[in-house]
């Protein structure tokens, strides 16, 4: 590949993502049916760039975040980051791409070790992956990785459990920087803190972004939080992202009758603003089952006869805005090489 067409890729790209879990029963536990927790995933990438990807809780965000990692092993599709398939990749294959391909967590607390100092989980990975080749100069590393998180070095022989949620999560950044990674998954990084802490992380995740040309997959349940930090938003419903567009036009032109009805339930700090909220009756469907058509007509406001027996392909609204929804079959559905057309399994 020449070195102009290698420059032209995304760092990531991502086509057609599918992750089904097998439920299995009996005593020799055959498969008897799955939860198809991602459905048909598809984007693109950018160096640098934020992509928030939301949804409510079940949705198949965390396990489309956690599979393009390979964390999970992935039932279909395709994941090239730089042009290099992850999936193909042998052990020690992933092993060195892992280190450009982080992850933080959402929860600070359990994802740090209990039993470790501060030195030794972030120190650790440093050692094994051979970044450094003594137990002092890894110590000196995290020393400088934690000042870069906004930590006193001085926290670095102290435990988990002496810091606070804010904290813990910083400790996780500096973990995750420690590879000098390219690509980051933010699984709900920010939900399990307090709203100005959230704001903190955020903004310090934006700084390391400016700094270190860091590219984000942030992973969120809720649209006010991706807003800041995003440059584009992808929305999912059971297990398929159903609106990409430029965060601003997201909010300010939103498509998808899904995409409208969360922004609705976003609070108005205005207490002369009436909100009006769109109210989504029923439950989120079981991906197990899941219905017929478009996924989301039986509580869409707006369905129609169509919407109950086909599913929508996604139409492109220009701009990078893309839709998956029958209220737009007039535009242009969005080209093949582009990957967001799934067909049904
Ligand atoms: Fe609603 Fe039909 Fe659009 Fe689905 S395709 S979101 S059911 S209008």
């Amino acid at each position: 590949m020449s070195q102009n067409a290698h420059e032209d890729l995304p760092l990531l790209r991502v086509r057609n993502l599918r992750k089904f879990f097998p439920i299995k029963r009996g005593l020799f536990s055959h498969t008897v049916g799955h939860v198809r927790a991602v459905d048909g995933v598809s984007f693109d990438l950018k160096k640098g760039e934020t992509l928030g990807l939301v949804g409510e809780s079940g949705c198949g965000k965390t396990t489309a975040g956690r599979t393009l990692l390979k964390l999970l092993p992935p039932t279909d599709g395709e994941v090239l980051f730089k042009g290099e398939s992850v999936f193909a990749l042998g052990h020690e294959g992933l092993r060195l791409l892992r280190q450009k391909m982080q992850i933080i967590f959402q929860d600070p607390y359990s994802s740090l070790n209990p039993r470790m100092t501060i030195a030794r989980i972030v120190g650790e990975a440093l050692l094994v992956h051979k970044l450094v080749r003594t137990k002092e100069e890894a110590k000196a590393r995290v020393c400088s990785l934690l000042e870069r998180v906004g930590l006193s070095a001085k926290y670095v022989n102290r435990y988990p459990h002496e810091f606070s949620g804010g904290q813990r999560q910083r400790i996780g950044i500096a973990r995750a920087l420690a590879m000098e990674p390219e690509f980051i998954v933010c699984d709900e990084a920010v939900s399990a803190l307090d709203v100005s802490v959230q704001a903190q992380i955020i903004n310090l995740l934006m700084d390391l972004q400016e700094e270190m040309g860091l590219s984000y997959l942030f992973i969120a349940h809720d649209l006010s939080v991706v807003r800041h930090i995003s440059d584009r938003i992808a929305v999912m419903y059971l297990g398929r992202i159903v609106e990409t567009a430029v965060s601003e036009d997201l909010f300010a032109q939103a498509a998808h009758p899904y995409t409208k009805a969360l922004l609705s339930a976003i609070p108005v700090p205005d207490p002369d603003k009436k909100p009006e909220r769109t109210l989504l009756e029923g439950d989120v469907p079981t991906p197990i089952h899941p219905p017929s058509g478009c996924h989301f007509h039986p509580r869409c406001p707006e369905v129609m006869e169509q919407c109950r027996i086909d599913s929508p392909p996604d139409f492109d609204l220009g701009k990078g805005h893309c839709v998956r929804c029958w209220l737009f079959e007039g535009k242009a559905p969005l080209a093949k090489d582009q990957g967001r057309k799934m067909e049904e399994v």
